[in-house]
């Protein structure tokens, strides 16, 4: 199995992170975590007060920003920003960020860097469409909306961070409406995809699933 890509998109909350690392350490896969890419990119426009209209300024930005990833820990300018990067005002403005052409350029370039020629999972929401159209297996990963709002409050509780289902449920419907509607790779299913949808599943019935389709590809 030399250079195997295994791509999981899908919608926030829907499950993408978990399985992915899952899945990684089952077939012995490096996995990448895109969207904490894009919420470095935030993170450092929010850190350095650039509007977000302000596109030229963000464009100039990214050459200087230092992104570095070491295993599951994410690095800006050699600052750990692993915690700093799950927060809700990052939360807030990703997706617009992750919507302007030249940060998806870096970060595709990036991502296809880091994998070439590796056994690798990657999660995001344009890998099996953009970033690998022509990766090996493909994953959709979807849940309800409610079911993500849930998920993702129970992950703040657990941090301490306050806030409410309602204020999660209207985020994480902002985010699916700006990722699927923008104009640069925008969220959608890629033809050859397998969807998954995790609503009413538990981990072990996804990660059999899943498994299923890898050792398709496996035994072709
Ligand atoms: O996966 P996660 O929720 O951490 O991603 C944060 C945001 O980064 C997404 O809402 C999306 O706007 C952006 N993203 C993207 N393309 C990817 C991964 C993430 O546009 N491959």
């Amino acid at each position: 199995m030399k250079g195997f890509i295994v791509t999981v998109d899908g919608p926030a909350g829907s499950g993408k992170s978990t399985i992915a690392k899952l899945i990684a350490k089952k077939y012995d896969l490096t996995y990448l975590d895109t969207g904490a890419m894009y919420r470095m990119i935030a993170l450092y426009v929010l850190k350095h007060g650039v509007g977000l209209e302000d596109k030229k300024a963000i464009a100039d930005m990214l050459e200087k920003a230092d992104l570095d990833i070491d295993g599951d820990r994410f690095y800006l300018d050699g600052e750990d920003v692993t915690e700093m990067i799950r927060t809700p005002e990052v939360n807030r403005i990703v997706s617009p960020v992750a919507a302007i052409k030249e940060v998806r350029k870096k970060l595709v370039d990036m991502q296809r860097e880091i994998s070439k020629g590796k056994r690798t999972i990657l999660d995001g929401r344009d890998i099996g469409t953009a970033v690998f159209p022509d990766a090996d297996v493909k994953i959709f990963l979807v849940a309800s909306p409610e079911v993500r709002a849930l998920r993702r409050l129970k992950e703040y509780e657990q941090k301490g961070v306050k806030t409410t289902y309602e204020e999660v449920l209207e985020s994480i419907k902002e985010r699916d409406y700006i990722d699927s509607t923008r104009k640069e790779s925008p969220l959608v299913k890629a033809d050859d995809a397998h969807e998954v949808d995790s609503s009413k599943m538990t981990i072990d019935k996804v990660l059999d699933k899943i498994s299923e389709y890898i050792e398709e590809k496996i035994g072709e």
